[in-house]
């Protein structure tokens, strides 16, 4: 019988697999592999959270495949080596696998085919599996990317997304394929205490939960930050434990204004990826430099280290720092204020914060993470790049009662309602109470004409 090898990345999943699907095709034997990548671990990429997560996902994959019959192999070591070495030792002709977008994958695409046609293998890569719309399947006339979203969803809502795909029956591995153990999370040091569940099993719960009680009222909620009214699918996105062309259909089926708002923020993901994979230089550099020199690690060294801790004396900001730690995970709204507070108002090189984020975000993601960065920061996408959020005014417009705050800073959990959100304007023995929390670390009205000066704005 012949032998297919489905190597999985970023797409650990069972339903709507296109790889795993053409594998099987004429009732092929497969072999499930992921490789522990050696390049990804010395980028720095390999951090607790999405290590343990990724645990979480591998072994659920495992438990899904032998369910049908077969079983996962996990290798570790040099991507191209390991995909070889494993198609050599089951024999097979072909090897499948999911299309990416970042230079990083383009790289491994091309060596992979290489090496697996040098021994007479087939590498077939398929597009919308990691994505609902792949990079350069909408462009604009006169370019390779769109560089404004508007436009960009306006083609995006245009196309017509492939059927979603059943799991498959029956997985037969052939015998013979030795496997590593599966990593497990609880041998992975240093990870956040409240880290979300890896895994399709996981996913597929939090899916049915998300349509039948949260997505009808995302558009008016999504930007509650007490009410954490939005999904909570990123992490599964990321990891592909979810496929976001099923996401997509199942929205459109359901319908309405809350179905449609959340769309609109899945097609975000596509417009980043669509970026990144023809300019690939944006993970790293300006997008469209602002000629910032902002201030560096060694001269910010303490405001910096006040953002990371959630010690800056801005309540939502802080709130939202220390749920990033706790949870390896933050509400959008959050992220824009954070990023806002840290790139505009205190004017450090948005590097600093995206690399904060990356270490600790579960759905850490280069395309996601480096290009809203940079939206924020003003040196990406974003068509007004010279807007700063306050974050008072933030705070007080999306937790209005204060409840965010006091659920992620304890010195202010006796503050009652908004007041919470400027502690330095209480008096008396209410100021006694919160004590133990800092003062603000920088005047936002310093800060907004620092940045103005920097944006040649003043
Ligand atoms: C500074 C900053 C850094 C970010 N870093 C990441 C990151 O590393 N990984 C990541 O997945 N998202 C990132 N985001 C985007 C967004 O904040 C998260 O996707 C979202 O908060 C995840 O929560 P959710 O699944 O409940 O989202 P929902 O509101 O339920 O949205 C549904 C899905 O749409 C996608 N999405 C939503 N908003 C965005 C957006 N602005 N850009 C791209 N995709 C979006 C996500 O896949 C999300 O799961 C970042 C945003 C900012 C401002």
């Amino acid at each position: 019988m012949s032998v297919s090898v489905v190597l999985f990345t970023a797409d650990l999943r069972l339903y709507d697999h296109p790889p795993l699907r053409a594998a099987l095709e004429g009732r092929r034997q497969v072999v499930p592999l992921f490789v522990r990548d050696q390049a990804v671990a010395a980028a720095g990429f390999a951090v607790p959270n999405r290590l343990a997560f990724l645990a979480d996902c591998l072994r659920d994959l495992d438990s899904g495949l032998r369910e049908r019959g077969g079983h996962l192999v996990v290798r570790s070591g040099d991507v191209v080596e390991e995909v070889c070495k494993t198609a050599a030792e089951a024999d097979a002709d072909e090897v499948h696998m999911s299309a990416d977008a970042s230079a990083y994958a383009h790289a491994r695409e091309r060596r992979l085919r290489r090496a697996l046609e040098a021994e007479g293998r087939r590498l077939y890569v398929h597009d919308a599996v990691t994505t609902a719309v792949g990079p350069g399947t909408v462009t604009p006339a006169s370019s390779d990317h769109f560089a404004v979203f508007t436009p960009y969803f306006r083609q995006w809502s245009g196309q017509r997304l492939r059927d979603v795909l059943t799991a498959p029956r029956v997985v037969r591995v052939p015998s013979g394929v030795g496997s590593e153990e599966l990593p497990s999370r609880a041998s992975v040091p240093g990870v956040s205490p409240g880290l979300a569940e890896g895994g399709e099993r996981a996913a597929r719960e939090r899916l049915t939960a998300w349509f039948r009680s949260g997505l009808a009222a995302y558009q008016d909620r999504h930007d509650d930050l007490a009410g954490d009214a939005t999904s909570r699918l990123s992490p599964h996105l990321h990891f592909g434990t979810l496929s976001p062309v099923e996401v997509v259909h199942r929205a459109r089926g359901a319908g309405g204004p809350g179905a449609e708002a959340f769309v609109r923020q899945v097609a975000w993901r596509d417009f980043h990826r669509q970026v990144l994979a023809a300019r690939p230089a944006a993970a790293h550099a300006d997008y469209r430099t602002k000629h910032d020199r902002w201030r560096s690690e060694r001269t910010a060294r303490d405001d910096i280290e006040a953002w990371r801790q959630g010690r800056t004396g801005y309540p939502a900001v802080d709130a939202a720092m220390r749920q990033l730690l706790h949870e390896g995970w933050m509400h959008n709204r959050a992220r824009l204020l954070t990023a806002s507070f840290l790139a505009k108002t205190l004017y450090v090189d948005w590097r600093i914060g995206a690399r904060h984020f990356l270490e600790l975000l579960v759905d850490g993601d280069l395309a996601n993470n480096q290009l809203n960065w940079q939206w924020v920061a003003g040196t990406g996408t974003d068509t007004r790049p010279n807007r700063v959020l306050n974050p008072v005014t933030q705070a007080r417009r999306h937790d209005p009662d204060g409840a965010y705050v006091r659920r992620w800073v304890p010195e202010l959990r006796e503050v009652a309602g908004a007041a919470v959100h400027e502690p330095w304007k209480l008096r008396g023995a209410d100021r006694e109470r919160v004590e133990a929390y800092p003062d603000p670390i920088v005047d936002l009205a310093d800060g907004l004409a620092r940045f103005k000066r920097a944006r040649n704005r003043a």
